[in-house]
């Protein structure tokens, strides 16, 4: 038999309507603050993601499904969204709309990566990008909306972490700090450690390579947002102030280095506490010279990405239901088979207000509440020839035991009511 490839996934049943549920509170929470939606291809030109996340990241340097087409010309699935949308940014002219241009976008991810809890190979993204404007009401806004469309699932679980990682001018400061403070251990380093103390040591803090971080505890290098320069300090201060404005509970984190090497100033990861070792559901920042780095206008913007796939593990965690996989409201059963028609017909007249399915077979009546309870119905609907004649049916809160013979219009007030009278 042949299988989905190795951290691939068929979505149905009930992981699919985790995913509608989580892009449709992202859709609802990003419309409503102005982003319209995009949706780029899913492969681009590998430079695009090369300039676009960074040489030395993890992204780039392991993680790319990268081939060739006919031409010779190197083409990559795209392992994250936010250099595609600025490539889109600046193909299309959005500099020239109103500013800023809020864009979201949902879709899937590809990154060659190690298969396991919580970490696939194609997983999903949603993700929110503003671009053309450097206020620090625009980071305040992403972050807040990360946090809340999370909340609005019903998460409480969360921890959000926020932290800047300063101008590019004071993370050169910090880099040289951090290659004076680690080249004397370099033998100590990992192989790949080894490669980035020249060009980016910043990474280093974010290996996982045991040996990498025991040294990184016994040397405890001091942490980024000691080497802030004047005006991203003060940037970072206007953001904390506008999230305390808006209420959203966040911690401050002077080490947070994200995986990305384009972030400047604001940058934020959230975690779940019962998600194991892959915690991060969802993260952002600011990437003031992306668009530049791309061959586009100067831009700034901000942007975050969740990972569906997480969320819906952490709502799992949690006991939260997805709202898609709406329970069978009613099961209608023909107990007669010339009825199956009809029991078309009176589902069909409910639908999509209520989810309602019908018996194919004629059913004693027994046997028929049988069923529903077996689908897992709130109500059983039994429909004979009484019924049909008179344009009722018999309906039984299976919950309750309680039974009543109602018009169809009544069926409806009483179940959507959940039986409630
Ligand atoms: P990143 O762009 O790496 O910050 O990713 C943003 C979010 O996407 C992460 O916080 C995860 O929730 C999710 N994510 C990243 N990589 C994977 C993966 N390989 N499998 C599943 N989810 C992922």
């Amino acid at each position: 038999m042949t299988r989905a490839v190795k951290g691939t996934h068929d979505l149905f049943g009930e992981a699919l309507a985790y995913h509608r549920t989580i892009v449709d509170a992202a859709r609802r929470w990003a419309e409503a603050a102005g982003a319209a939606e995009i949706a780029t291809p899913i492969f681009e030109l590998t430079e695009v993601f090369e300039r676009g996340v960074g040489p030395t990241s993890d992204i780039v340097q392991k993680e790319m499904f990268t081939f060739s087409d006919r031409a010779g010309r190197s083409l990559t699935l795209r392992p994250e969204g936010t250099a595609g949308v600025v490539r889109a940014y600046n193909e299309h002219g959005m500099k020239v709309w109103p500013q800023p241009v809020r864009l979201w976008y949902a879709g899937p991810m590809f990154r060659a990566e190690r298969p396991q809890k919580g970490r696939q190979r194609q997983f999903h993204q949603v993700g929110y990008e503003v671009l053309g404007s450097g206020r620090p009401e625009i980071d305040a806004e992403a972050v807040a909306l990360s946090y809340r469309i999370l909340a609005s699932l019903g998460l409480r679980g969360m921890r959000l972490l926020l932290g800047s990682v300063g101008d590019p001018a004071d993370r050169e400061r910090y880099n040289a700090y951090l290659r004076e403070l680690l080249t004397p251990h370099a033998a100590r380093l990992s192989p790949d450690s080894r490669r980035r103390l020249e060009a980016n040591p910043m990474r280093i803090l974010d290996s996982k390579d045991p040996g990498d971080r025991s040294l990184l505890a016994e040397l405890e290098p001091r942490p980024m947002l000691a080497f802030l320069g004047p005006e991203a300090a003060e940037h970072f201060e206007a953001v904390r102030v506008r999230l305390d404005a808006l209420g959203v509970p966040y911690q401050v984190d002077p080490s947070i280095v994200r995986g990305l090497d384009y972030y400047v100033r604001t940058s934020w990861e959230i975690h779940h506490d019962k998600l194991g070792a892959q915690s991060a559901l969802g993260g952002g920042g600011r990437y003031d010279g992306l668009s530049e780095l791309l061959g586009g206008t100067a831009a700034p913007g901000v942007g975050w990405a969740l990972g569906v796939e997480r969320v819906a593990l952490a709502m799992e965690a949690e006991g939260l239901s997805p709202s898609a996989a709406r329970a069978l409201d009613l099961y209608v059963v023909p107990l007669e088979s010339e009825l199956v028609p009809r029991a078309l017909e009176v589902a069909a007249r409910f639908w999509p207000d209520l989810h309602v399915e019908y018996a194919l077979k004629a059913r004693k009546p027994g046997k028929g509440l049988q069923e529903a309870e077996k689908r897992g119905a709130r109500f059983a609907g039994l429909l004979g020839p009484d019924e049909a004649a008179a344009g009722t049916l018999t309906v039984k809160d299976l919950e309750t035991g309680e039974q009543r013979t109602l018009p169809l219009e009544e069926v409806r007030e009483w179940i959507g009511k959940g039986g409630r009278a």
